[in-house]
């Protein structure tokens, strides 16, 4: 096959549109079959958001993420892990 037919194949596909400057756009795919409710309602069912778990910091009492230290107050299992500016006072 010679290239000049690899080409006429290539851009006789209604993938291409020739403008009037000869320039080539592709244009963006098509759903082929239409979306049932029933379909679109079996996809949609596992788009839920469960809400964030939150715990009491034992030091401070601020609710905070478990397993991390606490954003307040930067302790975790009783250490220092982040340096806050200046100790903060529990509440
Ligand atoms: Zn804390």
């Amino acid at each position: 096959m010679t290239l000049a037919k690899i080409h006429k194949i290539i851009y006789s596909n209604s993938a291409y549109l020739t403008l009037n400057n000869n320039t080539r756009t592709t244009l963006m795919g098509l759903p082929s079959k239409r979306r049932t409710k029933q379909s679109k309602r079996d996809r949609a069912s596992h788009f839920a958001l469960t809400p964030k778990q939150f715990i009491d910091c034992p030091k401070c009492k601020h609710p905070t993420l478990p397993h991390r230290a606490c954003a307040f107050c930067g302790t975790y299992r009783g250490r220092q892990i982040i340096k806050t500016k200046e100790p903060r006072k529990s509440k």
